[in-house]
């Protein structure tokens, strides 16, 4: 058990207030803006602090940040944009918005300092269509934030000027992957763009962008703050840092839960009041529905970090973390996922748009007990056919889950085919 939370993103979570500027200044917020706007230090040196903290994209890649913001031409012609991903759309996860709503100042922070560091001139914080007290708690930030100086033009007096929106989406899944977030933005249907070329070279409007989740952005003064020795020494040598992780399913005391990278999964899982009197881990989705699910078996020896994840054949992902007990009926929760990916692709490329159909029938007629045989290697098979096939990663968020579900829990699936059925027909 933790006794003790080192938090970076959700340490205000207690304090009442939290997302009023005169709170957040109380805890020492904008002291590191105001040090970089005072001092104007090379944005090189800072590249390094947030390279040396081992600070990793929060949203589901794990891509390393500092990394990331080094693929930045900072004298490319032209303005060049910020975006906060915010949208966080997949299943399981409920944790940005827990930053969004208490702590929404430490981001605006963060996004400056981003800003800053890349040369970027406007920064769109963009949230999930359905986060109306998120949305509100940002944009009131936002206003006292650009009152006291601190956003806009010539800030506290400088020649820096930096410009950010908080942008409500109208609610789709698609809208989370970066390049039909810019779409989305440029006013349009989020579909995904092809890549290359990537954002940092052509992305909102043609110009240079880099995409960042909040919980990544909010972690940026922190590091800054704190050092770089402090972030990367709460987590382990490859995964610097705290992580913040929703959890829910068959615990007592589902919810978001920051913790050290590198903490055991037994400690997480206590934290969130352990699994019901009686009951077996039976599953694990440790970084939202379209990540490989683990056998609760490996998952009660493991780490939470992403080389801990890697290690039992799955990945940290978004940090949406889902507990299924000896109950779960696994037919049933792999078509309860499959139902919504198929609802949720956007439909420009074949195998995403026909296979996700194909692939809820059949986990559906699994989940009824009317399944045929060789159902399950067909289902195998039209999975692995999305995999690598698709102009973005959401053909592997239908693929992963139902690939990992037959390698594990196969004997669970079988029970779905009917016993008196022998036809070899998929329709
Ligand atoms: Fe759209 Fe699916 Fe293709 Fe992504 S993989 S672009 S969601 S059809």
């Amino acid at each position: 058990m933790i006794e003790h939370l080192n938090t970076v993103c959700y340490r205000f979570k207690s304090v009442e207030n939290s997302w009023t500027l005169p709170v957040y200044l109380e805890h020492g917020g904008y002291a590191v803006w105001k040090e970089i706007v005072k001092t104007a230090p090379d944005p090189k040196d800072l590249i390094e602090v947030i390279k040396r903290s081992g600070l990793r994209g929060r949203g589901g890649a794990g891509f390393p940040t500092g990394l990331k913001w080094s693929f930045m031409d900072r004298n490319a012609p032209g303005p060049k944009y910020l975006i906060c991903n915010s949208d966080e759309g997949e299943p399981g996860t409920f944790k940005d918005r827990q930053i969004l709503t208490t702590n929404p100042h430490q981001l605006i922070e963060g996004m400056l300092i981003a800003s800053y560091v890349m040369g970027l001139d406007v920064g769109y914080n963009f949230l999930r269509g359905e986060f109306a007290l998120p949305f509100q708690r940002c944009e009131s930030a936002l206003a006292e934030a650009r009152a006291a100086g601190l956003v806009g033009a010539s800030i506290l007096g400088s020649k820096l000027n930096i410009e950010i929106h908080n942008i409500l989406g109208a609610g789709s899944y698609i809208v989370g992957e970066e390049t039909a977030m810019i779409e989305a933005l440029e006013g349009k249907r989020a579909y995904p763009r092809y890549k290359p070329p990537f954002p940092a070279v052509h992305g909102l409007y043609g110009q240079p962008t880099t995409v960042n989740n909040t919980e990544t952005l909010a972690s940026v003064p922190m590091i800054l703050a704190q050092g770089a020795d402090w972030f990367s020494g709460l987590g382990t040598e490859k995964s610097g840092g705290t992580k913040m992780f929703s959890v829910s399913g068959h615990v007592n005391n589902p919810g978001v839960f920051e913790i050290p990278l590198g903490t055991s999964f037994e400690s997480l899982l206590a934290l969130a009041g352990g699994l019901q009197e009686g009951r077996s881990c039976l599953a694990v989705i440790p970084g939202g529905t379209s990540m490989r699910v683990v056998p609760g078996a490996e998952m009660l020896t493991s780490e939470m970090s992403y080389e801990g994840m890697e290690a039992v054949g799955s990945a940290i992902g978004s940090g949406g973390l889902i507990v299924m007990d000896d109950r779960t009926d696994i037919a049933q929760a792999l078509a309860v996922m499959m139902e919504f990916y198929q609802h949720e692709s956007c439909g420009q490329c074949t195998p995403c748009r026909e296979g996700s159909g194909w692939v809820s029938a059949l986990t559906a007629r699994l989940a009824q007990g009317l399944g045929k045989p060789g159902d399950i290697d067909r289902l195998y098979a039209i999975a692995k056919q999305i995999e690598g096939r698709t102009i973005c990663a959401f053909g592997e968020a239908i693929s992963w889950p139902v690939t990992s579900f037959i390698q594990h829990f196969r004997p669970q699936l079988e029970v779905g085919i009917a016993s008196n059925e022998s036809s070899e027909n998929c329709t």
